[in-house]
């Protein structure tokens, strides 16, 4: 295979800019789906809500008439919507879950198509650490565990095609997500970390770039933490 083509959900910004930007440099022809342009980034980008079942469908036939494989596909694109449960409306839940765990869905399932047909590909799909729990992120903690099992299942139906599907949970990672955050919060979050940091987003894409490496095809349904340590549990 000559040039690889790899789709890259949420590759607009902070940590899934990040990783096109790596692969990039990795002479990785990457694709970006997103709601916003990208900044001051050669990757090729289609506007593309990756909720929208329709918007998915076509988008994924349009890339595969003009590059006729794909070799991987980083399920990044997600949201928060913090909030105590007794606080959260049921939109504010579905809300999370749809961009997260069905969208994520969505995007496996019009990539599985393209793969299985190929006999080969990868799958990364990013949850959180925020899967093991967080206060104030019953529906986030809900949607990273449904992508945990979501990608199990996959690495399961996908093996007999050559396909690999594996999980990165990143833990405090330095984006716009988590700028967003009071100055209060993002020190407590910090204070939590046992190495008392917060991740840089090439961290994350350091770790999609390993996965992605043809030498790591024997990896297949794992979960890997970029997390600084955090999810080994302070009480240790
Ligand atoms: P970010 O807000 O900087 O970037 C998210 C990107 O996803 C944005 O470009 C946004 O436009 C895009 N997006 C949102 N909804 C979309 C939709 N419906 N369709 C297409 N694109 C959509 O966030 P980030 O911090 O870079 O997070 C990236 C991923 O990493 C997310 O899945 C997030 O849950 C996960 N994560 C982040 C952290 C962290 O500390 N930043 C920690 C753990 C996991």
């Amino acid at each position: 295979m000559s040039v690889k083509t790899v789709i890259v959900t949420g590759g607009s910004s902070g940590i899934g800019l990040s990783i096109s930007e790596l692969l990039i440099k990795e002479q990785y022809n990457v694709i970006i789906l997103d709601l916003i342009t990208p900044n001051k980034c050669d990757a090729i980008f289609f506007k593309c809500d990756i909720t929208n079942e329709t918007e998915v469908v076509t988008t994924f036939q349009t890339i595969l008439k003009q590059h006729s494989t794909i070799y991987g596909v980083i399920n990044n694109a997600g949201i928060i919507c913090d909030k105590m449960i007794w606080k959260m409306t049921s939109e504010e839940f579905d809300k999370v879950i749809n961009v997260n765990l069905k969208g994520t869905w969505l995007v496996c399932r019009e990539s599985a198509k393209i793969m299985r047909q190929q006999n080969y590909g990868r799958i990364i799909n990013i949850s959180s650490r925020a899967w093991l729990g967080n206060p104030g992120q019953t529906n986030y903690s809900a949607s990273k565990a449904g992508i945990i099992g979501l990608s199990r299942a996959l690495a399961l139906e996908l093996g007999k095609y050559n396909v690999s599907v594996n999980v990165i949970a990143p833990g405090l990672i330095d984006t716009p997500l988590t700028q967003s955050l009071s100055p209060e919060v993002r020190q407590k979050l910090i204070n939590l970390q046992p190495q008392k940091n917060i991740g840089k987003p090439e961290d994350v894409a350091q770790a999609v770039s390993f996965l992605l490496n043809e030498k790591t095809n024997f990896i297949n349904g794992q979960l890997l933490y970029v997390d600084g340590g955090r999810s080994i549990g302070l009480s240790i």
